[in-house]
């Protein structure tokens, strides 16, 4: 059996971007609505010195009103199979108050998190991860997934805790 690393994080983060360059694959549908995952793609990341399996978890709904419950129950499902978890956050957006409820489920778990920030391309990193050190993680990357950086940093990260 391979690990299991879930992506997990708000919609329209860039999870599925990131899964795509994790798997190089198209499996995981992108696109500019948030929410339009329905539901969780599985691939193989074969990028690293050892494969891995990846979830991307989707975002389920475009509905405002369930979007938090929708989010939640993926959160559940991404931890009960995941080795380590991905919490995937938007540099652009900042931190909001539901990426503090999600790592807070995250947090329950007791399994390794990996912060992965995403769309960092044009900004700074230095400011970027100084604001988004406020989550109190250890491991906290800058990452651009649409333009494939810091992805390689990222496997290199996740692989000593699988
Ligand atoms: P998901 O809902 O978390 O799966 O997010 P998606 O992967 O569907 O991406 C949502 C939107 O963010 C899409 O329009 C992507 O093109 C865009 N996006 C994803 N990654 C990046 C990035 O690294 N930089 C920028 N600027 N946009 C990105
Ligand atoms: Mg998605």
């Amino acid at each position: 059996m391979l690990p299991v690393v879930a992506l997990v994080g708000r919609p329209n983060v860039g999870k599925s971007t990131l899964f795509n360059v994790l798997t190089r694959s198209r499996d995981a549908l992108v696109a500019d609505m948030p929410g339009v995952t329905r539901d969780r793609h599985y691939g193989i990341c074969r990028s690293g010195a050892r494969p891995f399996v990846v979830v991307d978890t989707g975002g389920l709904s475009g509905i405002d009103e369930a979007m938090d419950v929708l989010t939640a129950k993926q959160v559940r499902l991404a931890i009960q199979e995941a080795d380590v978890l991905v919490f995937v956050v938007d540099a652009r957006d900042g931190l909001l108050p539901q990426d503090y409820t999600i790592l807070n489920e995250l947090r329950r778990s007791g399994k390794p998190i990996v912060a992965a920030v995403n769309k960092t391309d044009g900004l700074d990193d230095q400011a970027v991860l100084a604001e988004f050190s406020a989550f109190g993680l250890g491991a906290i990357l800058p990452l651009s997934a649409a333009h494939s950086r810091g992805t390689g940093e990222l496997i290199s990260a996740l692989l000593p805790l699988l």
